[in-house]
């Protein structure tokens, strides 16, 4: 079976993208499965350009297919902040209760329909003869006033969904996976992976 080396070692998003793509004929393996101990800085002024950047590097140092995503949250009241900043807006170091911490605080003076977010994802597939596929994908919703809900990580607790009414927190794995930034751009590249026969 062909490989698909997954750009990441976090195991939610290892299971999200084997449960995504389970039907297609490829083994998907984590870095660490895969043997691959290089880190690639984020540095990119894009989704885009980092998850591009992500999986070319370790493309070059495996010859195998990599398969990367990168992903944040943009708040409009903040003209796009936290942006690919996201991982770090507190600090180099943040923990996720700083991110949240520094969010709320800079919202402090906007009222909730002036709160709008939007969750981005772009995964990019390199493929054995170096060709490149990419996905987006986006979720809406507003800045609560204060955590809510205890599963996923991040911005989740904050980040309450449009039309549902509930934080990313608030869901199941299995509920967030279907609407997510990150379900919805994987589900993309699944479609372009079949049409292009890959
Ligand atoms: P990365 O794509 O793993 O580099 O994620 C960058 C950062 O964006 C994370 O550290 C989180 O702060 C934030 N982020 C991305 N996706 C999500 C999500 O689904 N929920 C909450 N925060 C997220």
């Amino acid at each position: 079976m062909r490989r698909i080396i997954a750009a990441t070692n976090n195991p939610g998003k290892i299971k999200e993208i084997k449960q995504i793509l389970n039907d297609l004929p490829f083994e998907i393996l984590s870095l660490k499965d895969a043997g691959v101990n290089i880190r690639v800085t984020e540095d990119g002024s894009s989704f885009e350009e980092n998850a591009l950047k992500k999986a070319m590097e370790i493309f070059k140092y495996t010859g195998q297919a990599v398969l990367a995503d990168d992903s944040g949250l943009e708040v409009m009241a903040l003209g796009g902040q936290p942006g690919v900043y996201s991982a770090r807006f507190a600090g180099e170091n943040a923990t996720d209760e700083e991110n949240n911490a520094k969010l709320l605080k800079m919202l402090e003076a906007v009222p909730f329909e002036r709160r709008q977010a939007v969750f981005r994802c772009v995964v990019v597939l390199v493929r054995p003869d170096a060709s490149v596929l990419r996905a987006t994908g986006a979720c809406y919703g507003k800045i609560g006033f204060s955590p809510a809900g205890r599963n996923g990580f991040g911005y989740d607790p904050l980040f309450i969904v449009d039309g549902l009414g509930k934080t990313f927190a608030e869901l199941t794995p299995e509920e967030k996976n279907v609407i997510s930034h990150r379900g919805v751009a994987l589900k993309k590249l699944k479609e372009l992976i079949i049409n292009t026969n890959t």
